[in-house]
């Protein structure tokens, strides 16, 4: 049997990677997590390989020409990221199921190519107030840094009614929990 793809977007902020990190520390559904690549450069703590595969513009630009993603997108100014083939096709061929991070429009775009084959996630904040409230809160980013991710996260949600599914994350450990219900849910079908 193949496995599934499970695609999760959200606009930055809203604990997309900490729901993405529970679910695989709890164990309850096997999944696999897919390394994107990109051009950007490794923050603090982050691994080849790991958190991304980190290439030159030249590098990422030579896989593009060559075949290699299934999707990329410019997500930021100069700044692409990729979901390659063999990061997914191998794990799915093998029969596990493979977790995608990815922005919205990746999101649709894979959802396109596999079709029932995949579950597309939108991670949503309570409200676009309670979003730069967190920004603010949070205290790593200046106003003008705030205000451009929640211009961003205004797009994205945008897309939102395009996904499967929409979670709030009001309440982490109830975002987790039903985040985990519906990909259990998916991969029982
Ligand atoms: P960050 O630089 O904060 O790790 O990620 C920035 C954004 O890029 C996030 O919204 C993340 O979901 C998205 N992203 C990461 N990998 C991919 C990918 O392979 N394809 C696409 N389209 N977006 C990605």
């Amino acid at each position: 049997m193949k496995g599934k793809i499970i695609i999760i977007s959200a606009p930055s902020g809203c604990g997309k990677s900490t729901i993405i990190g529970a679910i695989m520390e709890r164990g309850n559904v096997e999944l696999q997590f897919s390394v994107s690549a990109t051009n950007r450069k490794p923050r603090e703590g982050e691994k080849d390989g790991v958190n991304y595969y980190f290439l030159s513009t030249q590098d990422f630009l030579d896989k593009v020409a060559g075949g290699e993603f299934v999707e990329y997108e410019e997500v930021y100014p100069g700044r692409f990221y990729g979901t390659l083939k063999s990061e997914i096709i191998r794990t799915v061929e093998e029969g596990k199921n493979v977790v995608l991070d990815i922005d919205v429009k990746g999101g649709i775009n894979v959802k396109k190519q596999f079709g029932d084959e995949a579950i597309t996630i939108f991670i949503m904040p309570p409200s676009v107030a309670a979003l730069r409230e967190r920004l603010i809160h949070r205290g790593t980013d200046a106003i003008d840094v705030i205000n451009q991710r929640v211009e961003k996260a205004e797009y994205e949600i945008s897309f939102a009614g395009q996904y499967d599914v929409t979670i709030i994350n009001d309440n982490l450990d109830e975002a987790i929990t039903n985040t985990e219900n519906v990909i259990k849910e998916f991969l029982e079908k």
